[in-house]
């Protein structure tokens, strides 16, 4: 069995034709994939017997939520069950500008930075392009509304799954399906450089993050064991080859831990690693997660820290506004674990 909502209108008609069935109905069924449904009854202009037919083929229910948890801010976490039994994450956000879907790229993790949750279990398999549309669908399914900002920072690192994170950010730009703007999602990776020179040559028009989280090589590798495989200076050529092919001003994402790097020295380091570039840099005081013993500054700090990137090297800098963080939906506490797990 096929998942129905990794096909796209194109590869839906060639199907359809192979089957001796009418080029048209490729759109049709398209439409109804993008309403969300997720059975094939509910695909009323379809004769029965198509109906029947597609049933054999494909599933459509990729992603089912079986849990949602609310925070007191609006934001939801929701555990998707995907068809094999493996559970993922996303969360749901509202802001003044409208709805964001924070959505996984894979089952777990296998990058092993030290201050995330969803690396803890490993990385048990890549999603496909439709289990990452799922989300956004179950998503607007249970909210009753349309989600217009993505960002691909759930569990996963979507580099390390690169075909399927492409194909479903073109699905999600598709004119006849979401309809999503380049611009509107946001791919955070940890920083694999020949992915990314990869994607800047796509010239996609989406907003590329990077998580810095130390502007020091041998420090940052404690943090992140990335960066042994790729140093942080073919990490900057990268980045300026992204900005160079796409013209998009990237975002620097430094988790910010009390002790570690979080001190007036780190913001010059940081600020002298990205100067001249078209770059904006993200605080995220880190979020705690029960197996590691990290800490965010407190928050005189952390304005001093983005004080000086302001004020001294004129770096548009922002402090991430955590949502969802009694609810353990917040950067890097996003895991694959079982309902069983979450209750106890
Ligand atoms: N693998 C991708 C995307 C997932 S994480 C990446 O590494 O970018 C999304 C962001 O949350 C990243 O910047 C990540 O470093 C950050 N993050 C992870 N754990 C965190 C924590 N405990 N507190 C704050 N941010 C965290």
């Amino acid at each position: 069995m096929k998942d129905l909502r990794s096909e796209t209108q194109d590869s839906l008609k060639e199907a359809l034709i192979d089957l001796g069935e009418k080029a048209f109905r490729a759109k049709q069924i398209y439409e109804w994939i993008v309403k969300g449904v997720t059975s094939f009854e509910e695909m009323k202009n379809l004769p029965l017997s198509l109906r029947e037919q597609l049933g054999k083929l494909y599933y459509l229910d990729n992603v089912k939520i079986s849990e949602q948890f609310k925070s007191e801010d609006g934001t939801i976490k929701m555990l998707n069950v995907l068809k094999d039994d493996e559970v993922i994450e996303s969360v749901y956000m509202t802001y003044k500008h409208g709805q964001t879907a924070c959505i996984s790229s894979q089952v777990g993790c296998k990058m092993k930075c030290s201050f995330c949750a969803s690396t803890l279990n490993g990385m048990s398999r890549n999603l496909l392009a439709g289990e990452m549309m799922g989300q956004i669908y179950e998503m607007q399914n249970i909210t009753n509304t349309r989600i217009n900002h993505v960002v691909i920072m759930g569990s996963g690192e979507p580099l390390d799954n690169y075909v399927e994170t492409l194909k479903f950010i073109k699905m999600a730009c598709d004119e006849s399906g979401l309809n999503l703007s380049a611009r509107n999602i946001t791919l955070s990776t940890c920083g694999l450089v020949p992915e990314i020179k990869r994607l800047a040559d796509e010239q996609l028009q989406i907003t590329l993050a990077i998580s810095l989280h130390h502007p020091m090589q041998s420090e940052r590798e404690k943090l992140m064991p990335i960066a042994k495989k790729y140093n942080l200076d073919d990490l900057m050529s990268a980045v300026d080859y992204y900005t160079e092919k796409t013209h998009r001003r990237v975002t620097f994402e430094y988790a910010l831990i009390e002790g570690f790097n979080d001190k007036d020295e780190h913001a010059h380091a940081l600020a002298k690693r990205i100067k001249g570039k078209l770059a904006h840099v993200n605080l995220i005081p880190i979020n705690s997660v029960k197996e590691k013993e990290y800490y965010a500054p407190k928050s005189h700090q952390i304005k001093r820290f983005k004080q000086i990137l302001e004020d001294k090297y004129k770096i548009s800098t922002t402090i991430r506004r955590e949502l969802g963080s009694d609810i353990n939906a917040a950067c890097g506490q996003l895991r694959n674990q079982h309902i069983s797990d979450v209750i106890s």
